[in-house]
């Protein structure tokens, strides 16, 4: 047994602070009975309702979602579907949530899982997790971009980047992005910065995980054994 605002902070998806406010409004039940407190102890294993959506605190999934423009990578809009709406219904209750967000009109990679310390290891700032993204940009990519990434591109707002990789493809047009790090808007800014807007993105891999290339816009798949592993 283990308190309710462990069990639901562990899922990543809210800080216990947010726990505790989420049982005061009384938006917070357990196998179907209004929580009372945050210390209360539970099974993990037991259904959790969080503000109308159905958690289960045990219960892992992992899916690799072809993610398309137009929809945002979050769990609740208010005014745009999000990346959750092409699952299944059922898959709709296990507390799915993206490991990493996508711009709305940013495609591919895009891991949703309910394993809130994985995706926590996945993003933390200290892991440096690869990302790698195909890009398309207003005007050609030259080795003076190339060079810049290299040493570490200066946004706009005086932000410095980590030294990132950039590979040249179709005369400049296109391009490969390896970030080893995840700011808001990163590769929009980046390239911003050196006069080149982006016209097109897609993320063909983070970390260990690929792409799977069978898999078209909007479709998803389970994580495979193997990809599951290389995950950590
Ligand atoms: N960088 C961006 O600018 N947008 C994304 O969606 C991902 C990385």
């Amino acid at each position: 047994m283990e308190r309710l605002d462990k069990i639901l902070a562990n899922t990543g998806r809210w800080s216990r602070k947010e726990v505790r406010e989420l049982v005061r409004a009384g938006r917070v039940s357990v196998d179907g009975v209004v929580a009372r407190t945050p210390e209360e102890k539970h099974d993990p294993g037991a259904w959790f309702q969080v503000g109308g959506q159905t958690i289960s605190g045990e219960r892992l999934v992992y899916l690799m979602l072809h993610k398309p423009a137009g929809l945002v990578s979050a769990t609740e809009d208010p005014r745009e579907p999000t990346v959750l709406s092409l699952l299944p219904q059922h898959l709709q209750r296990v507390g799915l949530f993206p490991a990493g967000r996508l711009d709305k009109d940013t495609e591919g990679l895009l891991l949703l899982t309910n394993d809130g310390p994985l995706a926590h290891r996945l993003l933390s700032p200290k892991r440096h997790v690869d990302k790698l993204y195909y890009v398309q940009v207003e005007g050609r990519l030259d080795e003076g971009d190339a060079a810049a990434f290299q040493q570490g591109v200066t946004l706009e707002d005086g932000l410095v980047c980590l030294p990132a990789c950039l590979e040249i493809l179709e005369d400049g047009e296109a391009g490969l992005v390896t970030l080893r790090e995840g700011k808001y808007h990163q590769v929009k800014r980046m390239l911003a910065s050196r006069g080149k807007p982006v016209r097109y993105l897609k993320r063909l891999s983070m970390g260990p995980l690929t792409l799977d290339p069978a898999l078209a816009p909007g479709a998803w798949r389970p994580l495979n054994e193997e990809e599951r592993k290389a995950l950590g």
